[in-house]
């Protein structure tokens, strides 16, 4: 048997990390500022993350939601507290798609409808309601393209008040859009989603699966407008790598026995690692360092030369250039081995590990400003 081969790799096997970087086969060291698909937090192999895990695997790893398992309660508790939402109540899953499918099955048992309303360019994973939340056709198979959803354009006050009426279910929006582009809803329009679903009794689902988790500077990204969505899904940064996803949900949700379910969900060392996790952002201040280096990197990228916009919050940003990204990144990659992601044509898209120093955010300013100017002399 074979992979499936359904998504392009890159020419590079690491066998070895640690904090932001990784090595390779042949000992090439990398710098990480994608965390494979924004997924590492805190960092590659952090001492207490593997302590934490490994301390867990010889006490239980898993049993399924069949028994209790009081580690759960751990983490509803700390995520509460460390994310401002302690009064929210919390079902573990094990991705970002299985986080938004939940999610928008709590709305539809709400309010007993079944209409969706997402934005253009959005993308909540791949599944059956859900993927379809996203204008790239590439990724979307005609059966997930369901009547129930509709797409409005994004940061659009005025079609989205044209929109709703009383028999929209949900609301869904990222708190920064990633796959979409590192597009930045404005806090207005947050806050008039907020009001037209209070106003119709629609659910408000705020997707934070690729911007929350300490990234933007706060722990979630749309704790910058202020508004309080009724349900926050979560994932990525969550377990550092391990597999665990989340909901948030507001206590004016009824919970019922069978609601929901799941398997592996909430298992013993997906907790342990997703404590971890939390443990590491509270204790070395990481949505501080966020900020404070994602700023500072967005003030120098804005300067340079070829890049058409710079996006985003902390250390979630998209480099806009004039041209194509294929040259750039394939130079930070194999030149300056520099890991970087992408988004659309034209974007290079950063999702490093929260650990982030100032001195790894220079080595890659540096190697981005070479790179840049070679490609504009070509
Ligand atoms: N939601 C957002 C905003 C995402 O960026 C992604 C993945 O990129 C998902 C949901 C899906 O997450 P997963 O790949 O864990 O299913």
């Amino acid at each position: 048997m074979k992979t499936f081969d359904v998504y392009p790799l890159l020419d590079v096997e690491p066998v070895k990390a640690s904090g932001c970087w990784l090595w390779d086969k042949a000992g090439n060291k990398y710098l990480d500022l994608y965390g494979g698909h924004a997924v590492i937090s805190i960092g590659h192999t952090h001492p207490h993350y593997v302590k934490t895990i490994e301390e867990q695997l010889h006490k239980i790893g898993f049993y399924s939601n069949s028994v209790k398992i009081p580690i759960q309660d751990e983490l509803s508790k700390k995520l509460g507290e460390l994310s401002g939402y302690p009064d929210y109540n919390l079902f573990l899953c094990n991705s970002g798609a299985e986080a938004n499918e939940n999610a928008l099955k709590l709305a539809s048992f709400h309010n007993g409808r079944k209409k969706i309303i997402a934005f253009s360019k959005a993308f909540h994973g791949r599944t059956s309601l859900a993927v379809a939340a996203t204008d790239n056709k590439s990724i979307v198979a005609p059966v997930n393209e369901t009547e129930n959803i509709v797409f409005l354009p994004f940061n659009d006050e005025s079609a989205l008040e044209n929109a709703m009426n009383d028999s929209v279910c949900a609301v869904i929006i990222e708190g920064m859009q990633g796959v979409g582009g590192v597009q930045v809803p404005a806090d207005s329009f947050l806050k008039k989603i907020k009001e037209l679903c209070d106003k119709y009794n629609a659910v408000f689902i705020l997707d934070e699966v690729q911007s929350g988790y300490g990234r933007s500077g706060k722990f979630f990204a749309h704790q910058f407008s202020g508004v309080k969505p009724d349900v926050i899904t979560t994932a990525k940064g969550m377990g550092n790598g391990f597999p665990i996803g989340g909901v948030l949900i507001s206590p004016k949700f009824v919970q019922k026995h069978f609601m929901l379910g799941t398997t592996f969900g909430g298992n013993h060392l997906a907790c342990a690692a997703a404590i971890a996790v939390l443990d590491v952002i509270k204790n070395e201040n990481l949505m501080m360092n966020a900020k404070a280096i994602g700023e500072y990197m967005m003030s120098v990228l804005k300067k340079i030369t070829g890049v058409k916009e710079v996006r985003g919050r902390g250390l979630m940003i998209g480099v806009e250039l004039e041209f194509p990204y294929e040259a750039v990144r394939n130079a930070l990659i194999f030149t300056h081995r520099i890991f970087t992601g992408t988004a659309g044509k034209n974007i290079i898209r950063l999702l490093p590990p929260l650990t982030l120093s100032k001195e790894e955010a220079e080595i890659f300013l540096h190697a981005f400003a070479a790179v840049m100017k070679k490609s504009l002399v070509k």
